[in-house]
């Protein structure tokens, strides 16, 4: 029987690891959750930890570091906010980066898929499940203490101002970090997905220094994921030794083969 290749962890973000496989590097993130599977994603474990398949076609952050994501991640022991938690297939995952000391903040505004991500929580122990508008941060502001980091998902036109004032309550000064998942489709007719890109940019370069964004085609049409941190703080940017060759000219390549993951519907 042909042996598995081992699980390898990445300095970027301890509970992450990856696998080699013959098309393709696999990401996976180590669980604080149990059974049953969030979204039908493989379990497995090394013996030592339990480890859950983090699906690039399912998660735009995976489908950012299979594209090169160099910008902020989840460390164990921080606190994040998250915004458009949904019913929680990347909170999920983002908890797991975190890990059992850290704490995810995850709001979500509509009733169906919270209804979800409460249930989820039951079995995530260091996920807070929101109910509430990202547009009104001051009526959960009684829940979110002071975080490391944002992680910003609502698929609205105003997504930009909507996680600046989000941390401009909540956000840590000196490194405080910010992702924000850019649908462009979403940002008006007429404008170029590069364009968006750019005014989105411009307006986060005031308060934070940005990290490159990338582009997250083929998984998501036309979105891409930028953020970078608040002046000041320590960047922890060692980077992510199998996505190194997406760096350095080489985008995509590892997983631009016949083999590649396929691309699917924008389900999260
Ligand atoms: N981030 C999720 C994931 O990867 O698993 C998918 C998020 S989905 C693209 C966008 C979510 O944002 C929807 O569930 C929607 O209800 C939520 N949303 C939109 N506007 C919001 C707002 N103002 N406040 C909170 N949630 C919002």
């Amino acid at each position: 029987m042909r042996r598995r290749a081992p699980f390898v962890p990445q300095p970027s973000a301890p509970r992450l690891w990856t696998r080699r496989r013959p098309d393709r590097d696999e990401l996976w993130t180590e669980t604080v959750g149990e059974l049953p599977a969030v979204y039908g994603e493989r379990w497995e474990s090394d013996g030592v930890r339990a480890l859950r398949a983090f699906e690039p076609a399912r998660s735009k952050l995976a489908a950012a570091l299979v594209r090169g994501w160099d910008g902020p991640l989840p460390r164990p022991g921080e606190r994040w906010l998250y915004l458009g938690a949904a019913s929680g297939t990347t909170a999920s995952h983002v908890a797991d980066l975190l890990g059992p000391n850290g704490r995810l903040y995850a709001v979500e505004r509509s009733a169906r898929p919270f209804s979800r991500l409460l249930r989820l929580a039951e079995r995530w122990s260091n996920l807070l499940p929101i109910l509430g508008d990202a547009h009104a941060p001051e009526r959960y502001a009684d829940r979110v203490p002071l975080v490391d980091g944002i992680y910003a998902d609502v698929a609205q036109p105003d997504q930009g101002p909507l996680l600046l004032a989000n941390a401009a309550m909540f956000l840590r000064d000196e490194g405080g970090a910010v992702v924000l998942a850019l649908k462009t489709s979403s940002m008006g007719r007429g404008v170029s997905a590069s364009e968006h890109l750019r005014n989105a940019e411009a307006a986060l370069a005031n308060d934070f220094d940005l990290d490159t964004a990338v582009r997250l085609d083929p998984f998501y049409r036309s979105h891409y994921l930028l953020g970078g941190r608040r002046p000041g703080g320590p960047r922890s940017r060692s980077p992510t030794p199998a996505f190194a060759g997406e760096r350095d000219g080489r985008r995509g390549s590892r997983f631009s083969s016949r083999r590649a993951p396929r691309p699917a519907r924008s389900r999260s």
